[in-house]
């Protein structure tokens, strides 16, 4: 459970249902107005090694900005929604690049507007979509502390058309297992070896629970896809992705083996990670080599194109052994 040292606020939430009961819900909680959650002065001060200690804050405001990205994965569009950065903190995460210090978690009261944009657009469309809700943060992690989700699947069940998506590190299902959702909701859980979880993706669900929480959403008729990512390639990589896969397959159910699809993403790092992390987790294990790694566009790394390819065919081999007849819809 999340306990919030603080709590910044635009005065404007107390104008939404939700504003007013996240305000009571942490009522014994110290407050601190602010003008807009997107530039939060005191914040922007703190110095890097500050980093974990921000994240123990809360931020709520209402979203401004309602603009669709067009997408072409396993969605059509990423959908700006309910919330923005996490209280965990993955060494890699692609927010602490986006936004720097501000991967503290946002919470966006005005939830209404955002779902009635995803309705009507889903209506007025030709083509069933698919929007991807959680591509700025955690929405299983972000439903304990608002219940945003859960109230997400009982408004969108009944329209006519399109489906949500999401991906999740968290294992805190069990809200969403009793909901009529229709089939509209694919929830996408990300894995990782557990060494890997260990060292790298603090404060996130461990392995043996992200399994569990599969097997659960499945029996209770999401359609489900997992994530391998992001791969690090750690000295003893083909070890640890070969236990991975070999566990996912003995410990998911049948049900979910028959038709679970995976992603593949390696992983990105960037100039802005490495300093935050030595700075903010300096006995952490160092995800920079620059042996392994080629300098990318906007001061991104990625892993060097002949050991991305061996890696490739090493993840393809063990799919193959152990998930024949699931998709891999990309590897990225
Ligand atoms: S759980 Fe996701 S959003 Fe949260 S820190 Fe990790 S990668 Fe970032």
């Amino acid at each position: 459970m999340f306990n919030p040292k603080a709590i910044y606020y635009e005065k404007e939430i107390l104008n939404y249902e939700l504003g007013k009961e996240l305000m009571d819900k942490y009522k014994e909680v110290a407050k601190i107005e602010i003008e807009n959650h997107n530039n939060i002065e005191e914040m922007r001060k703190k110095s890097n090694k500050e980093f974990a200690n921000m994240k123990r804050n809360l931020i709520i405001g209402v979203r401004k900005t309602h603009k669709f990205v067009e997408n072409h994965k396993t969605s059509d569009y990423l959908v700006p929604y309910t919330s923005s950065g996490c209280t965990a903190a993955c060494m890699y995460c692609y927010l602490v690049c986006n936004y720097n210090k501000c991967a503290y978690l946002r919470l966006f009261v005005n939830r209404e507007k955002m779902l009635d944009k995803i309705i009507k657009t889903s209506e007025k469309s030709d083509k069933e979509l698919t929007f991807e809700i959680g591509s700025n943060s955690d929405l299983i992690l972000e439903n304990t502390i608002t219940n945003n989700l859960v109230w997400t699947i009982e408004n969108f069940k009944n329209t006519n058309k399109g489906k949500l998506t999401f991906p999740t590190k968290f294992d805190m299902v069990d809200p969403i297992l009793p909901l009529d959702h229709q089939g509209k909701v694919i929830i996408r859980v990300s894995v990782n070896p557990e060494e890997i979880i260990n060292k790298v993706e603090f404060g996130t669900s461990r392995l043996k629970g992200r399994i569990e929480a599969i097997n659960k959403l499945k029996e209770a008729g999401y359609k489900i896809g997992i994530l391998i990512a992001p791969v690090i390639l750690l000295e003893n990589w083909k070890e640890l992705y070969h236990k991975l896969i070999k566990r996912l397959s003995e410990e998911l159910t049948e049900k979910v083996k028959k038709d679970v699809f995976f992603e593949i993403i390696f992983m990105t790092y960037s100039f802005v990670h490495t300093k935050i992390n030595e700075e903010a987790f300096p006995n952490a294990i160092s995800l920079y080599d620059k042996e392994m790694m080629t300098g990318r566009e906007k001061g991104k790394y990625g892993y060097k194109s002949e050991l991305r390819s061996e890696a490739e065919i090493y993840l393809r081999e063990q799919m193959n052994k152990y998930f024949p007849n699931n998709i891999i819809e990309y590897i990225v």
